[in-house]
C-alpha cells in the first residue's frame, strides 16, 4: 500500500467517534461501568463519551497479552523495532487535527503548544528508531577466552577478568587505533569466553503525566523507550485526557498491525481512581514500571511494587523545585533587565505546569534583586492561566492560599485574582523571603504545580551554598554567573552535581531536549532510578545486561559474534572498537 493511500485509510480509521473503550491487544473493550468523563478545561463542561475503570479481569488480560507478545517481539531484529517506531510517528501525524482538537479541549493547552509537543513526540520516535538500528545502545561486549598456560580448565571456577591485551580474532580494528589507547593493565588470569548485551526485560506498565498529553503519555517517552528496547507496554490512561489517550491508542494499534506484529504489544486501560494503576503494577507479568507524575503517585506505585513477591524496577520522574542561583555580577550593571522576560516565561511556561519550572530563585539581596523581583511579578500577574483540570487548579489555589497566609511569613509580591467563573482558571503568584526562612522551613521546597515562584534574598554567597548543601534532590538547577565569578561558582556547581540531574549555566530550566546526552531525572525525591526518562539513554530503563559464557558462535546473537554485520561499536577485550560487516 502506498504511503498516501495508507495515510488516507488511517485518517478514516481515526475519525471514528470516541467510544470510551479500553484497548486490549487491539480489541476495543467497552467499560463495565461508565463512570467518568473528561472535562473541558476552558469551560468546565463534561465531554463525551464516558469512560470506566478497567476491571481486574481486563488488567490481567492486557498483561497476559503483553507477555505473549514479548515471546515474539524480544526476538525481533533491530530493523523491525525501528520500523515500528517510525510507523507510530507516521500514525500520530496522520491523526491530524482530530487529535489536537480533543487534546486542546481536555487540557486547555493552546494549539501551537500542542503542535510543538506533537512534533517532539514524533521526532522522539524517529530518533529512537535510528538508535535501535545503530545497536550500540545495547553495549555489546566480548571478552575472548584466555587459555590457562598450565592446561585446559573446561569447567572449574576461574578468576576470570577482561583480557586487555589478548589476541583479537576479529583482526585489526578497521577504523584505526582504539580511542581508549593501549591498556596499561597487568597480566590477565586465564578465563572463559564471556559476551554480554542489554536485553529487554518484559512487559512494562506506563503512566503518563497530565501536563504532557502527547510527549509523556500513551505514545510518550516511556512507551517509545520500552518498544525500542524490545518490551510490550500496558499504558494506564491519564484520567485528565482519556479521549486523547484513546486516539493515540488507535494510532499505536494501527502501527502495530501495519507492521504485522503481535497485537499484545500494546494495551490501554482507563481508570480515574488509583485502583487500576495499583493492580497493574502488581500483575506478575509486568517487569518494569515507567511513571511520570506527582511525588505522591510515584511513591504509591513504588510501595505497591514492594508488596509484590517479585520486586521489579520502578522508574519514576516526579515533581521538583528546580532552584536557580544568581551570582551578584550576573545581575549587576542592569544585566538583570535582560533576564526578566525569559525568567517570567520560564515560570509561566505551560501555565507553570512544568516539572522543570523554576520554583525557587536565590540571589544577592539589593537593588537589582528587588527590581528584578518586581518586574518579574508584574509579568507573571499580567496573564490569566487555564490549568489542566479542576483537580490541579484546586490544589494550586489551596497551596497559594497557604503561602499567602500571614503564618507562612512570606512577602507577597503578587497574588492571584479570583476566577470563580471557571474551574480551571487561576492567576499567577510571586512570593519573596530572606534566605534564613528557607533554611529553617524546608516546606518552601515543596513544588506548587502552577504559575508561581519564590524569590529568596541571600545576604552572602555562603548562604546559597548552605541551601545547596541541604536541598532535596531536584531535576535541575541553574547557575547564573559572569566569567569573573567562575571561581566562586565552582563550589556551588560541585555541590549541585550531587543534588540534581541537569545543571544549566546562564539559562533557565524549562525546555528539555530529546537527545543522547540529556539527563532528565535526579536523586529522590525528584526521581527513582538512575536512568533518564527523556532522551535516548532511557532505553536502558527497560533492558538489563545478560552475559553469555562459553557460547558456540551459532547460538550467539549476531551482534556478539566475532564477525558481525556492523558497523557496530563494541567493547572487545576491554577496548571500544567499530566492527565492520562480515568479510
Ligand atoms: P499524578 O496525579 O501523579 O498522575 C499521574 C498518573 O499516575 C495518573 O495516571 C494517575 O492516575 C496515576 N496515579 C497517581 N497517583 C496514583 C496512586 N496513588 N496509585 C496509582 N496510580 C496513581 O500526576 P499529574 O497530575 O498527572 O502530573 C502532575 C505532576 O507530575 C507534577 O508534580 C509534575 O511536576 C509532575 N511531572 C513530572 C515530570 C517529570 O518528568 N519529572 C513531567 C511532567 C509532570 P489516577 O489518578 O487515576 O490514579
Amino acid at each position: 500500500m502506498s504511503q498516501t493511500t495508507d495515510s488516507a485509510a488511517t485518517a478514516a480509521h481515526l475519525t471514528e467517534p470516541l467510544a470510551g473503550l479500553h484497548w486490549i491487544a487491539n480489541q476495543g473493550v467497552p467499560p463495565v461501568n461508565a463512570s467518568f468523563r473528561a472535562t473541558d478545561a476552558r469551560t468546565g463542561a463534561h465531554l463525551e463519551p464516558a469512560f470506566g475503570e478497567a476491571t481486574s479481569e481486563q488488567i490481567a488480560a492486557a498483561c497476559l497479552a503483553a507477555q505473549q507478545a514479548f515471546c515474539e517481539y524480544r526476538q525481533a531484529d533491530p530493523e523491525t523495532r525501528a520500523a515500528l517506531l517510525e510507523a507510530i510517528a507516521d500514525e500520530v501525524m496522520a491523526a491530524g487535527d482530530a487529535l489536537l482538537e480533543r487534546c486542546e479541549q481536555e487540557t486547555g493547552l493552546p494549539r501551537p503548544r500542542l503542535q510543538f509537543e506533537r512534533q517532539r513526540t514524533v521526532n522522539q520516535a524517529r530518533l529512537f528508531a535510528q538508535v535501535v538500528r545503530d545497536g550500540s545502545w545495547a553495549e555489546p561486549r566480548i571478552d575472548h577466552a584466555i587459555p590457562n598456560p598450565s592446561g585446559p580448565n573446561p569447567s572449574g571456577p576461574s578468576p576470570a577478568g577482561p583480557n586487555p591485551s589478548g589476541p583479537n580474532p576479529t583482526g585489526p580494528n578497521p577504523t584505526g587505533p582504539s580511542p581508549t589507547g593501549p591498556s596499561t593493565a597487568g597480566p590477565s588470569p586465564a578465563g572463559p569466553d564471556c559476551r554480554s548485551l542489554w536485553l529487554p526485560v518484559g512487559p512494562v506498565a506506563v503512566f503518563g503525566a497530565a501536563n504532557f498529553p502527547l510527549a509523556i503519555s500513551v505514545v510518550g517517552n516511556d512507551t517509545i523507550a520500552a518498544l525500542a528496547a524490545g518490551c510490550p507496554v500496558v499504558v494506564k490512561a491519564h484520567p485528565g485526557h482519556p479521549g486523547t489517550c484513546e486516539i493515540l491508542a488507535r494510532c499505536l494499534n494501527r502501527a502495530i498491525s501495519r507492521q504485522h506484529l503481535h497485537p499484545g504489544l500494546f494495551s490501554l486501560l482507563h481508570g480515574a481512581g488509583h485502583a487500576v494503576g495499583q493492580a497493574l503494577v502488581q500483575d506478575p507479568h509486568i517487569q518494569a514500571v515507567g511513571f511520570t507524575g506527582s511525588l505522591a503517585g510515584g511513591r504509591a506505585l513504588f510501595d505497591a511494587v514492594c508488596r509484590r513477591p517479585q520486586l521489579i524496577p520502578v522508574y519514576a520522574e516526579m515533581g521538583s523545585v528546580n532552584p536557580v542561583f544568581f551570582f551578584p555580577q550576573a545581575l549587576s550593571q542592569d544585566r538583570w533587565r535582560k533576564l526578566v522576560t525569559p525568567l517570567a516565561g520560564s515560570i509561566t511556561a505551560g501555565c507553570g505546569q512544568m516539572c522543570t519550572q523554576p520554583g525557587l530563585l536565590l540571589g544577592p539581596d539589593g537593588e537589582a534583586w528587588q527590581a528584578m523581583r518586581q518586574a518579574v511579578a508584574e509579568k507573571v500577574a499580567a496573564e490569566n492561566y487555564t490549568l489542566l483540570h479542576p483537580g490541579i487548579a484546586g490544589a494550586y489555589r489551596q497551596a497559594i492560599a497557604a503561602r499567602s497566609a500571614p503564618s507562612a511569613g512570606l512577602d507577597v509580591t503578587t497574588t492571584p485574582q479570583d476566577h470563580e467563573d471557571s474551574a480551571c482558571q487561576v492567576g499567577g503568584a510571586v512570593f519573596a523571603t530572606p534566605i534564613n526562612r528557607l533554611l529553617e522551613h524546608p516546606a518552601l521546597e515543596e513544588e506548587i504545580f502552577g504559575p508561581t515562584t519564590v524569590f529568596v534574598a541571600c545576604d552572602h554567597i555562603e548562604s546559597m551554598l548552605q541551601y545547596a548543601r541541604q536541598m532535596k534532590g531536584s531535576l535541575t538547577a541553574s547557575v547564573f554567573a559572569t566569567p569573573e565569578e567562575y571561581d566562586a561558582a565552582k563550589p556551588l556547581i560541585d555541590i549541585l552535581q550531587t543534588k540534581v540531574g541537569r545543571i544549566i549555566f546562564n539559562g533557565f530550566p524549562t525546555g528539555v531536549q530529546v537527545n543522547h546526552a540529556m539527563m532528565h531525572g535526579g536523586p529522590s525525591p525528584a526521581a527513582i532510578g538512575s536512568f533518564t526518562s527523556i532522551g535516548t539513554g532511557s532505553i536502558k530503563r527497560f533492558a538489563r545486561p545478560v552475559c553469555l559464557q562459553q557460547f558456540p558462535t551459532e547460538l550467539l546473537p549476531p551482534v556478539l559474534r566475532d564477525a558481525t554485520n556492523g558497523p557496530t561499536l563494541r567493547m572487545i577485550d576491554g577496548r571500544y572498537q567499530f566492527t565492520g560487516p562480515a568479510e
